[in-house]
């Protein structure tokens, strides 16, 4: 390590961080979200977004059905083979509705701004 300049290192260091902090944005924001949202006065559930995301369909919306099924414990376990995608059709979500979100049961309560 000899011959670098301190400025060098500190650029390197600096790089590197921002290189952590790009990668671990999404889970910094998860990490930081409870505390961070109470502090600004956001709500703890959503931070003012106002949904939250459908836990049995991921916020997608749409299960994958193989028709026989309510939706597919095979595609888990099994994952489907050239052709076998053609067969499986999505569904919309019953929990959700096929909107991948709920309303923010926290921030329903609230008077919207
Ligand atoms: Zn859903
Ligand atoms: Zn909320």
């Amino acid at each position: 390590m000899e011959g670098l300049t301190a400025s060098e290192v500190a650029g390197f260091g600096v790089g590197t961080v921002l290189l952590c902090a790009t990668i671990a944005a999404p889970k910094l924001d998860a990490f930081f979200s409870a505390s961070q949202r109470s502090s600004l006065g956001m709500c703890k559930k959503c931070g003012d977004v106002g949904m939250i995301a459908c836990s049995r369909c991921k916020g997608m919306g749409l299960i994958k059905s193989n028709g026989l099924f309510g939706f597919s414990i095979m595609d888990e376990l099994y994952p489907p083979l050239d052709g076998a995608e053609s067969q499986m059709k999505s569904i919309g979500c019953s929990k959700c509705k096929g909107r991948g979100h709920f309303c923010c049961p926290a921030c329903s309560n609230k008077p919207q701004v």
